[in-house]
């Protein structure tokens, strides 16, 4: 087993690792769910005191300014996406005013593969991978129909030999003349795998091919270098590892080499702010990533991001990954320890050098993967389940410590000593 930390399985070693921890403050900066070890970052990051005070300004503002909070206080709503799209550009590595807060993530994919996807000629396919979030491959096959073309000739979907990871050299070699797009996630949802993206990026220019991704799943706990690669478009949410709250808005990234394309998901909010208001009935987008902002943003849900980031770049990235690389090696070697012989038989779907993952783990039970999920939120462990057979566990770097890491391991042991799980149902909840 590749890992380059030595651990010790006794719960001591937990305490001690806890001890050592350099962002062991920041669990104190947020609310945790009462007698309960939150394992589920990665679905929904948990509140922080900071978003909720935001949260409470601006209904105070609504209160005290009404339409004028648009404008005035220390914070105008009108500016906020701009002002909060910067903060998250200093987290992913680009410049300023190539990120912006809006929108959601699916709506964002359709807004950039609207803009990114110019199938000429030969050129028409996009390639994604079978593995992706459906949510991303619907929004796709939408974007091909609506251009008249046919998903099931112009999508390629890469295949994965296991059903868990994507070999970098198969998408590239995928990546022919006929290629007009590629889109693929930063990380796959099931198994955590984290795909080399200045690799990918390097490989589909070079074809002269534009690339894209969905970053939802590593915004926030792995440091990106979007300028540096030099990608063409990236979305990512914030509810996930960025804490900012359940629907919360989205962000997305356009190369400022691009900013004088058009955006074709057009709206008001997309014009130059102080022109906005001139409502003119010809559109001339912002040349920003603000041009591709569609509506007036809920500030409700939006002020809260803003605390949210403000913890992510107070810890900063780079101590941010080192507790995920370690913490999630932590997690991988106490299932190896304790959860993976007879009668266990627990499988880690995730790949083991921690360079090549993101900020989960998939822990795979052939049989009874749902009703284990069911006993763990009865011990008040929150994982969460992916069909067929995956329960995913996400310590979280900036609130989870390495004694719940051990707990939730524990409890695992007890849960399949006991049979415990072998008196609920094998039905799957309508969200798991
Ligand atoms: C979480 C996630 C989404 C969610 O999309 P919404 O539009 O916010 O509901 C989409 N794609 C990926 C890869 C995700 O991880």
């Amino acid at each position: 087993m590749l890992m380059p930390y030595s651990f010790e399985p006794h719960r001591d070693f937990a305490v001690q690792l806890d001890r050592e921890d350099d962002l062991k403050g920041f669990r104190s900066y947020f609310h945790i769910p009462e007698n309960t070890i939150y394992m589920d970052g990665n679905s929904l990051g948990l509140v922080s005191k900071r978003a909720e005070e935001s949260a409470l300004r601006v209904l105070k503002e609504w209160k005290d300014h009404a339409i004028r909070g648009w404008m005035s206080g220390d914070k105008p709503w009108f500016y906020l996406p701009e002002e909060i799209g910067k903060k998250c550009a200093a987290i992913v590595g680009a410049e300023k005013e190539e990120v912006i807060m809006t929108g959601s993530t699916t709506v964002n994919i359709h807004s950039l593969v609207g803009t990114f996807y110019q199938p000429r000629g030969s050129r028409t396919r996009i390639i994604a991978d079978e593995l992706n979030f459906p949510s991303d491959i619907y929004a796709l096959k939408g974007q091909i129909q609506i251009r008249g073309l046919d998903p099931s000739k112009e999508l390629i979907l890469i295949k994965s030999r296991d059903g868990r990871c994507l070999d970098e050299d198969a998408i590239a070699a995928a990546m022919t003349p006929e290629t007009a797009l590629v889109f693929l996630p930063s990380v796959l949802f099931r198994s955590g795998q984290l795909l080399d993206m200045a690799f990918l990026t390097r490989e589909a220019h070079r074809k002269g091919i534009c690339i894209g991704f969905d970053c939802c799943h590593s915004a926030g706990v792995v440091p990106h270098r979007f300028s540096e690669w030099d990608l063409d478009f990236a979305v990512w949410c914030s509810y996930k590892y960025m804490n900012g709250g359940p629907g919360s808005p989205a962000f997305l990234y356009i190369n400022k080499r691009h900013f004088d394309k058009t955006p074709l998901l057009a709206g008001w909010y997309g014009c130059e702010k102080n022109r906005q208001f001139d409502m003119r009935i010809d559109f001339d987008h912002s040349r920003s990533a603000g041009g591709w902002q569609i509506s007036t943003q809920g500030m409700l849900s939006a002020a809260p991001v803003e605390s949210a980031l403000d913890i992510i770049l107070e810890a900063g990235m780079d101590k941010i990954r080192e507790k995920s690389k370690k913490i999630t090696s932590y997690l991988a070697y106490l299932v190896d320890a304790y959860l993976s012989k007879d009668p266990y038989h627990f499988k880690i779907g995730t790949p083991l050098d921690p360079e090549k993952r993101s900020g989960h783990i998939a822990l795979e039970h052939e049989t009874e993967a749902v009703r284990i999920g069911k006993a763990l939120l009865d011990h008040h462990i929150i994982p969460d389940f992916r069909p067929p057979n995956i329960l995913r566990l996400a310590p979280v770097p900036l609130y989870n410590t390495y004694l719940e890491v051990f707990e939730t391991v524990q409890a695992l042991k007890k849960i399949m000593d006991t049979k415990a799980y072998a008196s609920y149902s094998q039905e799957r909840g309508t969200i798991s």
